[in-house]
């Protein structure tokens, strides 16, 4: 089973790669099914590939959220098209235990993505929705909550991040 990866591992700062129907079926199941398991453990509210370990363009959001996601939880090599304006509230991260911080995101995003019967998606997100679907597309880029927060916010957490870094938390 695959196990939560936390800052400071390489993985979380690839761009992953496009995920292919056909070819990478029998590995998205397997795939999809740990991340079910690890998000339900850490009590998440979504959780992207690389965070299991596989730098693949795949995030999944938990079943019982009460987001407005129509229904959906599992979204591959999604686009977002952000709109509206720009606001600022709290996020964590499993990758970051412990850690909460201000971040500012889009207030909107039309999401593009296939689910996991590669049949495509289109969903207009708001508020902690498109929230969580930013979260989640930086994760497939490369980017972490620590690039997003302040400098002073990074500066109050220098020795907690250290920590997680080592694996010591
Ligand atoms: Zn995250």
């Amino acid at each position: 089973m695959r196990d939560i990866v936390l800052y400071g591992h390489d993985v979380l700062r690839e761009r992953c790669r496009p995920l292919e129907p056909g070819r990478d079926d029998d590995f998205l199941e397997i795939l999809l099914t740990d991340m079910r398991a690890v998000l339900r453990e850490y009590n998440g509210l979504g959780l992207a590939a690389p965070q299991v370990g596989e730098p693949v363009r795949a995030f999944i959001a938990g079943d019982d959220t009460g987001l407005p996601l129509a229904g959906h939880t599992v979204f591959l090599n999604p686009e977002l098209e952000p709109f509206g304006p720009r606001v600022r509230a709290e996020e964590g991260c499993l990758s970051f235990p412990g850690v909460w911080a201000d971040v500012e995101r889009s207030h909107g995003v039309v999401i593009r993505a296939l689910d996991r019967r590669w049949e495509p998606v289109t969903l207009e997100l708001t508020g902690m929705a498109a929230r969580l679907a930013q979260h989640e597309f930086d994760h497939l880029e490369g980017v972490l909550l620590v690039d997003r927060m302040g400098m002073v916010k990074r500066r109050l957490l220098r020795s907690r991040l250290k920590r997680i870094q080592e694996g010591g938390c």
